[in-house]
């Protein structure tokens, strides 16, 4: 909204003229900055995810934030909700037609096949972090462009790849410090799913006047997600409702048998949930969930298996696994926990300067310091020398060097103590050694 006023503007002699008054612009709904101090927060997952990503043999893939709309609606299935409902599609100059990523497994399937990554010793794990974009309602921990990190493992069949997923997540969560359950189930293949479908159909039919107006969508379009409704009602009726175990074909459920058995192994505490399914149609057989503070209500991970996604796209039959987390759900649960995160490290210098000529002397001390190594602050833009103590009173520096006036013409600077208050003149171009030589002794007084 604009709206226009009249203002006497001096330049125009004392003439009205119209202004008009802007309003500025705003964030689109659903979608958030990230502002400076959420940064540390970031980093320490990011770093972590990558640290793990080394540990686990993870290789970093990256895929373009748009890709066809056909990938996403072959890929995830026209049915979901993802698709049906809250892609960002559009059709560009080229009148073809784009989506912004709703998540990363399809388009990693893409490059999978485009670059013949068949071809690669198997099985080929890769992992991505990036942005995605879904058009959901906004709420808490529910954003429309949300950062996920991502796990793949593709090229390899057995529950072997499906434990070792697991365990990277779950050593991921450890290495962040933060609590969390493993929710696991299976929601078996083509062969069983079938039969448990008609059979949560049948028993769903009976009960459809109570469901709520999404489930009676989901009882013909995606029966399975009417396990997972989150309302109160609905969740008392899956209770009572058929479960998928009791249907698993027999490959099915010994993979399944066999994932539990090395998770055992391993001592992993999980618990079996059979109303976990997930909202996408690509799964096979395994499925899995990390679950924090708020025990489900917003997972801060998920994944599954996807047996048959590459073929269905075209690929060699290529069997896979890969789990995503939320980056802002797992910031935000570091803040609920207070877990203690490292800070950026804090300058060891301040370099002050009183007057235009000390200031481009400063400008270049600063680029020798840094070229040492030496981490230095300054506020080169302030004019005052006491603004520029007070700054680095704040940042708590062990040093802070001063040119003024008189050092400019002596052709010495200040080096000030900040522990003790004391200063001493130092030849100019003798500085920077001189400074590391003092920083080099008080982390010595330091550790001793
Ligand atoms: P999904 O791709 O739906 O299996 O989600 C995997 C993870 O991404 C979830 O466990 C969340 O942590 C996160 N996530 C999914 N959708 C959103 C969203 N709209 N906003 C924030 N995080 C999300």
């Amino acid at each position: 909204m604009s709206s226009d006023k009249k203002i006497n503007d001096p330049s125009a002699d004392n003439e009205v003229v119209k202004v008009k008054k802007i309003s500025p612009p705003q964030l689109v709904r659903g979608m958030h900055d990230i502002l400076p101090a959420e940064w540390p927060w970031w980093n320490f997952v990011m770093s972590e995810v990558t640290d793990l990503a080394l540990v686990y043999g993870f290789q970093r893939l990256e895929t373009p934030a748009l890709e066809k709309t056909s990938l996403f609606t072959r890929a995830i299935g026209a049915a979901t909700d993802v698709v049906e409902k809250e892609m960002y599609s559009f059709v560009d100059q080229s009148g073809d037609h784009l989506s912004l990523r709703p998540e990363y497994t399809a388009g990693l399937a893409r490059a999978y096949i485009e670059h013949g990554l068949h071809t690669w010793p198997q099985p080929v794990k890769i992992f991505s972090l990036g942005p995605l974009w879904r058009h959901e309602r906004p709420q808490a921990g529910r954003y429309r462009q949300f950062w996920q990190l991502d796990f793949e493992i593709l090229g390899e069949a057995s529950a072997t790849a499906d434990c070792q997923l697991i365990l990277a997540a779950v050593a991921l969560f450890e290495s962040l410090h933060l609590p969390i359950t493993v929710q696991i189930n299976s929601v078996g293949c083509s062969v069983c799913r079938p039969a448990y479908k008609q059979a949560l159909q049948d028993y769903y039919r009976t009960k459809r006047s109570v469901l709520c107006e999404d489930c009676k969508r989901r009882l013909t379009k995606n029966p399975l997600r009417l396990l997972d409704c989150k309302i109160e009602e609905d969740r008392e009726l899956a209770k009572q409702a058929p479960q998928l175990v009791d249907y698993l074909c027999e490959p099915c459920n010994a993979h399944f048998v066999k994932l539990l058995e090395y998770l055992d192994e391993v001592e992993l505490v999980y618990q079996l949930n059979p109303y976990l399914v997930r909202g996408l149609d690509y799964y096979t057989r395994t499925v899995f969930e990390v679950w924090g503070a708020d025990e489900g209500k917003s997972a801060l991970a998920a994944g599954g298996r996807y047996d048959n996604l590459i073929a269905e796209l075209g690929g060699q039959p290529t069997p896979a696994i890969g789990f995503a987390g939320g980056l802002e759900r797992i910031v935000a649960e570091l803040k609920t926990r207070q877990v203690g995160i490292p800070l950026p490290s804090s300058p060891d210098i301040f370099l002050a300067c009183l007057g235009d000529t000390a200031r481009k002397k400063a400008i270049k001390l600063f680029e020798d310091l840094r070229r040492r190594g030496i981490k230095t602050a300054e506020s080169f833009t302030k004019e005052g020398l006491k603004s520029q103590l007070e700054i680095a009173n704040r940042l708590q520096v062990k040093f802070t060097l001063v040119i003024g006036q008189k050092e400019l013409s002596d052709g010495t600077i200040i080096v000030r103590d900040m522990e003790n208050g004391i200063q001493e003149i130092v030849d100019f171009n003798k500085v920077v050694e001189e400074v590391q030589k003092r920083l080099v002794a008080r982390e010595a007084d330091t550790l001793a």
